[in-house]
């Protein structure tokens, strides 16, 4: 097993921090050993076209919280996840922090996050994907701007299991070695009613061609296959996938 610091205790703190929100499933799940696959910060061109082939070959099915920018960008890979049956939830107009005041109001960014989605969509996929759920960026809201969203109709949703990063940069850290240590964690962390957030890319228009997503960060291609890698260490512990979020 690799060495690692578990961010599972920092989570728990902030579920007592932050009760608002969802930190795992509702109640009535937490009993059963299921647990929900989320992924954040796309679409994107080809590392999310690669998820969703993983996700189809693992038979899983997930909850992608999206950028509205990237929705702009790349309608496509966004309508695949809904036809795939995945959930697609708010995470923003673009990934700045809801909490800064040069980023104008938050009101005005949800509202353009959830248009930008549904014109990327279409009305019927939206009928059957969309979710009224939000996972704000960074994790990063205050209570009142939370009681307001509820209020609004929208669920916070963050996680019980952040499994580290799925970035690597290149000649400082085996890729391989990463992927394991994500699977190792989710292991280690596994647990009834579990919400893991993985990564799916914030690649930019600019690079759709490029192996790299992130200027250059990301490994696309074995950045799908440590979703891969989690979806197995789930199924191996004897738990299931919820589906997208209920
Ligand atoms: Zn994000």
């Amino acid at each position: 097993m690799p060495s690692f610091t578990t961010p599972s205790l920092v989570l728990r703190g902030m579920e007592l921090a932050q009760p608002w929100a969802w930190w795992r499933l509702p109640e009535e799940y937490r009993d059963r050993r299921q647990v929900a696959l989320t992924l954040d910060d796309g679409p994107s061109e080809v590392f999310a076209r690669r998820v969703l082939d993983v996700l189809k070959e693992e038979d899983a099915q997930a909850t992608f919280f999206v950028l509205g920018d990237r929705c702009e960008a790349f309608p496509a890979v966004l309508r695949r996840m809904a036809e795939e049956g995945h959930g697609i939830g708010l995470h923003g107009d673009t990934h700045l922090d809801f909490t800064s005041d040069e980023t104008g109001p938050w009101q005005d960014r949800l509202r353009a996050n959830e248009r930008q989605i549904r014109a990327a969509l279409g009305p019927e996929l939206a009928e059957k994907a969309f979710l009224p759920y939000f996972r704000p960026p960074f994790g990063h809201l205050s209570r009142d701007w939370a009681e307001e969203i509820i209020a609004a109709g929208k669920t916070i949703v963050n996680c019980s299991i952040l499994p580290g990063t799925l970035v690597t940069w290149p000649g400082k850290s085996n890729w391989i070695e990463e992927t394991d240590k994500v699977a190792a964690r989710v292991k280690h962390d596994l647990h009834h009613g579990a919400i893991i957030a993985l990564h799916c890319g914030k690649q930019l228009p600019e690079h759709a061609n490029s192996p790299y997503v992130n200027c250059g960060i990301f490994n696309m291609e074995q950045a799908a296959e440590t979703v891969r890698a989690v979806c197995r260490v789930v199924r191996e512990a004897g738990y299931e996938f919820s589906g997208r979020l209920p």
